[in-house]
């Protein structure tokens, strides 16, 4: 049986804090409704108030983002702060630019929501998103208007730099070996999306005859939604048969994920990409690999068969980033991390997941081995997850009835319940924004699946019944 180690019993403290107005990734709304200009104006001020010096902004391809970058730069800059504006870009290349050149950052983005969202990820210095801790402190200034508002001779200045973009792409060509890709075609769908601008340039830049699908910058998301689906990614699949391409490439509205069909045209699970991804890292440099709590089983098993090890975290790629530098702080080798979602953190180049950079390493996955992706994926070994939701008002009471009713087995409660029993293990979390929880069941043995599952639900459904 694995053991799975989890921050907590390694004496880190990662827990979740509950905040009023952002989430696990930034704050989220409806434009015109909840996501307005006044509120950005108001995160504006107050990242203004608690970060001083040059700060960048930027956005996704979203048709509001332009009226609320230009709210989060008012504030910013009546707050004192000089304000570059690096223009579309994807999240990463934010985070890289933030990284390398400023005290800060703003990205206007809603991720793989539909296109009437938007939304804004604080970016610290250190390229990562905001923590849990700093956030609440910026809650507590827009809850109670607490802005450090500054006189016309401390009001920061707003310049342009559109071109900055260039040195995330430049960097990610020079990550690997010169023309890596090619003889190699491979084709890319950022979905209308801010990848648009980056990932066709990275991968032509590593060689590769690179075909496009959905790669002009549209707000309105014509060709498919941000979150890249399955359904939505059927022109993808045709187009890599068509052209015989190695595969192809979607990602989500602000490409922080990439997912990918094989040269067939077939969907790859993202814990299965990770998977690949992770056999490809610790093949040559087993250590640390950092990934939630509801990622497959898959991953650790790859892990470890290169004698590397796997740290969990709670659900929320801000838990795995910040994990993975704290372990390097303390002198653990950490190769990689992600979560099961296509979004995946490679240490070497920055702390954030970053989809282009997840599209490189396909490539030099591909171009060091003589077998097809297909092939590559069908020889990982097969798990098999059943996923549920269940709606109830008290999600905290079922959580509370399960842990009794499973004491016998062994419980993690890095977020939720993780339960181990036998080869099977299952995790039962409450949803952050909804009444639901969401159960997933997983083993190597689809029976054992199937049985802890159906014990779980039988300990479920009589509490649904007195609801
Ligand atoms: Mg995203």
């Amino acid at each position: 049986m694995c053991t799975r180690i989890s921050p907590e019993s390694q004496g880190m403290a990662v827990k979740k804090l509950e905040k009023r107005l952002f989430g696990t990734n930034g704050v989220r709304g409806i434009v015109g409704k909840d996501m307005t200009p006044d509120l950005v104006l108001s995160i504006g001020l107050a990242l203004g108030s608690m970060r001083k010096g040059r700060i960048a902004v930027g956005r996704d391809s979203r048709t509001s983002g332009e009226s609320l970058a230009n709210a989060v730069k008012a504030g910013l800059m009546a707050a004192g702060c000089d304000v570059v504006d690096c223009g579309m870009l994807p999240t990463p290349a934010l985070q890289y630019l933030v990284m390398h050149h400023f005290d800060g950052g703003a990205m206007i983005t809603a991720s793989h929501n539909p296109p009437e969202y938007n939304g804004v990820k604080i970016i610290e210095p250190d390229g990562t998103e905001m923590g849990d801790e700093q956030t609440l402190l910026l809650e507590e200034r827009i809850f109670s208007r607490n802005f450090d508002v500054k006189s016309w001779e401390q009001v920061g200045s707003g310049t342009t730099a559109t071109q900055l973009v260039n040195d995330y792409t430049d960097a990610i060509i020079r990550s690997v070996p010169e023309n890596i890709g090619r003889n190699m075609s491979v084709v890319v769908d950022p979905g209308c999306g801010a990848a648009s601008v980056t990932t066709p340039k990275i991968l032509t830049g590593l060689g590769c005859r690179v075909f496009s699908i959905n790669a002009q910058v549209d707000g309105h998301f014509p060709g498919r939604l941000p979150e890249p689906s399955l359904d939505g990614l059927k022109g993808l699949a045709d187009l890599v048969r068509s052209t015989g391409s190695a595969f192809g490439v979607a990602h989500d509205g602000d490409a922080d994920r990439a997912v990918f069909v094989d040269e067939n045209g077939r969907f790859i699970e993202e814990n299965q990409e990770f998977a690949l991804v992770a056999d490809h890292i610790c093949r040559k440099h087993p250590g640390v690999v950092v990934t939630p709590v509801s990622s497959s089983l898959l991953v650790e098993t790859i892990v470890k068969k290169h004698g590397g090890s796997v740290v969990y975290t709670p659900v929320g790629s801000i838990y795995v980033a910040r994990t993975m530098r704290d372990l390097l702080e303390k002198g653990e080798t950490v190769v990689f991390g992600g979560e099961g979602n296509g979004g995946l953190i490679f240490p070497d180049h920055q702390f954030c997941r970053d989809g282009g950079m997840t599209a490189t390493v396909m490539v030099a996955i591909l171009a060091g081995s003589d077998l097809p992706l297909s092939t590559l994926i069908d020889q990982l070994p097969v798990f098999h997850m059943i996923k549920e939701k269940i709606r109830i008002a008290h999600p905290e009471h079922l959580i509370e009835l399960l842990a009794e009713s499973c004491k016998a087995y062994h419980i993690d409660r890095t977020d939720g319940l993780r339960i181990t029993k036998g080869d099977a293990w299952a995790l039962v979390r409450p949803s952050g924004t909804e009444p639901l929880v969401r159960v997933m069941v997983e083993s190597a043995v689809p029976d054992s699946a199937r049985k802890f599952f159906q014990e779980l639900m039988d300990y479920i459904s009589p509490v649904l019944k007195h609801e």
